[in-house]
Parts: structure tokens; sequence; C-alpha cells
């Protein structure tokens, strides 16, 4: 296992959407050694949550720090999502030093594969929620602070849960 290096803003790396992984590819030694590194990578930095272009591979996998604890979600998507939306601060591994108010879906319903491949969905609200969105954000290529109405500089609580 080893830890990987998370980029930082900027870089033109984190701009870029990530593919779909295939079923084949899920099951390939390539794959699951990303995923524990990714584990042990969020770990080591204290993180909630990671997505794979923070670890320059763009592909369709993050691990989310779930109520069960952190899990691997490959090819992610939201498939419902609350009309209610709640404000809340937000800070990003690849964004050291400054965190934002973002507005956020306050409940989603996810469904993505775990890392045997099989299909799992989730609905869910509070941290869990936010995590999902920010990570599947990342996919796409769009930061937190994209998306902010405010930016300060970081506290010791948020530097404890970033993703
Ligand atoms: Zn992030």
């Amino acid at each position: 296992m080893s830890f990987l290096e998370i980029l930082t803003n900027p870089n033109d790396n984190l701009r870029e959407k990530s593919r779909l992984v295939s079923d084949e590819e899920i099951k390939s030694k390539e794959i699951q050694t990303l995923i524990d590194d990714m584990f042990e990578t969020m770990k080591k930095a204290n993180g909630v949550g990671l997505a794979a272009p923070q670890v320059d591979q763009r592909l369709q996998i993050i691990i989310v720090e779930t109520k069960e604890g952190p899990q691997a979600f490959i090819n992610p998507k939201i498939v419902s999502r609350s009309r209610h939306m709640t404000i809340g601060e937000e800070g990003c591994l690849s964004i050291p030093g400054y965190y934002g108010m973002v507005q956020r879906h306050t409940k989603v319903k996810v469904r993505a594969k775990n890392r045997q491949g099989e299909v799992v969905s989730m609905i869910c609200d509070e941290l869990p929620a936010v995590i999902f969105q920010h990570e599947i954000d990342h996919l796409d290529g769009i930061l937190f602070i994209d998306r902010a109405e405010s930016l300060h500089d970081i506290t010791p609580e948020i530097e404890d849960r970033l993703i």
C-alpha cells in the first residue's frame, strides 16, 4: 500500500471530467490497489472523502466516510435530490488554507457500484450527503470554490473533515 500525492488547486487535471470504470476494470488488481491507496491517503490526510482525480486519476471512483465507515463508490450518480437545501462549511484536500460556505441538497439518493462490482444505492443526509455531492463534483471537474458563497481562512475544526 502506498500514499498518493494529492493534487492542489490550481491544476488543470482537477478540471477534467473522469471516465466510467468498466466491470472488468473494477475487478483488476490495478483498480483494487488504487482503492486501497485512496483509503490510506484519505486516512493520512484526516479526510472524510476523496475522489480519484485528486490523486491524479481521471476515473469515476470516490471514497466517502459513511455512517458505516469509509467506503469506495464507483461510477456514482445522484439519482434524486431533495428540493430542500442546506448551507454549510466545506473544505477540500485539494484547496489548502480555505473553507467556503456552500449550498447543497439536504438529502440525496446515490447509485453506484461497490468495489466488488455490485450495484448499491443509498439515501443520505447530513455530512455524507455533502461528501457525495462534493466528490461527484470532483468527477466533473468542479471544485467547491466554484459554488461557494464566501471563502474564509481554514479553522482546525474544518481541517479535520476535508473532502
Ligand atoms: Zn475536495
